[in-house]
Parts: structure tokens; sequence; C-alpha cells
């Protein structure tokens, strides 16, 4: 049986810099990955080269076994490969729902001006996912009104709504108190396993990425130095010399 994702050798280079070096590794359904290492690693480089960002120099991404490597960003989101997106790409003045409306609008590849008809069809689509993240009840807000953990459940909502199969998130839980990031990525790994959703994450709390990773990738200049149950990672030599800094 083939992996729901597979990377197989990713690499690229800028300059003289190797930012990803032959990265492998596979993705399972309802597997919530971790990518960790400190600045600089190449963690970014490699999801946006599976996210269709950034073209690989070498290497093969695979999705449910087919050849996808190179394919744009909204071809792989049609075909199942999500991301959460910023804060700053929401409409602050648009309602919440409206805003997970306008991401499956252009998720559909519906043109902005069918928007009036187009948005009623998406509602319900959207105000399921708004309900899933358990803020249904601010549907009708003004995205601007929300306190900021409350926009990190929103931008999940709006990755979520367009059905992935496989959710990229970089940094989720950046500028996120403590107990909001152990929450989100709490509600996070109970989605994907519900769902059978890969999730490949990175994230700075190493408290919520050994609470929360079935499995952890350690990517230190480039390169893929440990990977495994989050215990096997503790443990090894390796990662804490070159990243735990013990
Ligand atoms: P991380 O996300 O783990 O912090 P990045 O993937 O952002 O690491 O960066 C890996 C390396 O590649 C770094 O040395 C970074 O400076 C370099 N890099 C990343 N993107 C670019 C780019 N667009 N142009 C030049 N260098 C880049
Ligand atoms: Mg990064």
């Amino acid at each position: 049986m083939s992996a729901l994702l597979e990377a197989r050798g990713l690499s690229k280079r800028f300059g003289g810099v190797v930012a990803a070096d032959a990265v492998s590794f596979s993705l399972a359904p309802g597997e919530m990955l971790a990518m960790i290492g400190p600045n600089g690693a190449g963690k970014s480089t490699t999801f946006a080269m599976v996210g269709g960002q950034l073209a690989p120099d070498s290497g093969r991404v695979l999705l449910d076994g087919a050849d996808v490597t190179g394919l744009s960003p909204a071809a792989l989101f049609r075909r199942g490969i999500g991301r959460t997106f910023q804060v700053a790409q929401t409409f602050a003045t648009m309602t919440v729902c409206e805003n997970v409306q306008m991401a499956l609008l252009s998720a559909a590849g519906e043109v902005f001006g069918l928007w009036r008809t187009a948005r009623a069809r998406h509602r319900e689509a959207a105000l399921e996912a708004l309900a899933r993240v358990g803020m249904a009840q601010a549907a009708d807000r003004p995205t601007a009104t929300l306190a900021y953990g409350d926009v990190k459940r929103v931008e999940l909502a709006i990755a979520l709504a367009a059905r992935p199969r496989v959710l990229l998130m970089d940094e989720p839980t950046a500028g996120m108190a403590a107990q909001e990031r152990a929450e989100l990525m709490a509600l996070v790994r109970t989605i994907a396993r519900e769902r059978a959703i890969g999730v490949l994450f990175t994230e700075h709390d190493m408290g919520a990425v050994f609470a929360h990773a079935d499995r952890i990738l350690v990517l230190v200049r480039g390169e893929i130095v440990a990977a495994g149950a989050p215990e096997a990672v503790r443990e090894d030599a390796r990662v804490r010399a070159a990243y735990l800094g013990e």
C-alpha cells in the first residue's frame, strides 16, 4: 500500500546554501507528522516544495502514489493538498463565514464576479467547518472583531472547508499563548483522526510537538538527522546534540 503523501529525496539549493538535502518522508492518513529543527534548517523550504510554491531541484512528491512534483499550488489544492493561511490573508471587514465561503469559492475555481450567487451555495459547508472548530457562534461577526486565538481557529476552518486529504501547517500556532496553542493542536489532531487527514506541521513549542505528533522528523541544515516516534526522537543523541542543546 502506498502512503498518502510521500517525499522522495527533495533537494533545493539557494545559491551556495543547500536548504533541503535529499529530504524523504511519508505521511499516512490521520497521521500528525511534525517537522522540527533550528531556524534555517529547511522546514519552510520543504513545505513549499510539497505545497507547490517551490519547484525542487531534484526529488519527487507523490500523492497516493501519483507523481505530483512541480504542479502549481492551485492544482495540488484541487487534488487535496491544503494548507493553513496566515491571518493577513483573511479579509478583516468580511464576516467570519464570508471568509470561509470566499476560500471555498477560490478553491472551486469560481470567478469573483459570481460571488453573490456562488456564496449562497458555500454557506452550508462554511458553517459546517466553523462548527467543527467551535466557531459557529461567530459566523456572522466581522473577522476584525475576533481575538487572535479565534482567528487561528477560523484559519483552520478555512483549510478544512475544502476537505483536504493532506494539511500543511507551517507554524500554525505562531504568536499564540501556550494554553491556546495546546488546545488548537489537540483540535487539529482530533479532526485529523476523524477525517483521515494527514497533517505535516512545524511548531517551535517542543511541549506541543511531543504531546501531539505521532512521528517527528528532525531537520538540521537541510538534512533529516532523525525520524521516529516522539519517545525515540527525544532519546536520540544526535537530536540532543544538534537541536535540543544538550
Ligand atoms: P526554516 O523554515 O527551517 O527556518 P527555511 O526553509 O526558511 O528554514 O530556510 C532554509 C535555508 O534556506 C536558510 O539558510 C534560508 O536562509 C535559505 N532560504 C530560504 N528561502 C530562501 C530564498 N527564497 N532565497 C534564498 N535563500 C533562502
Ligand atoms: Mg520556516
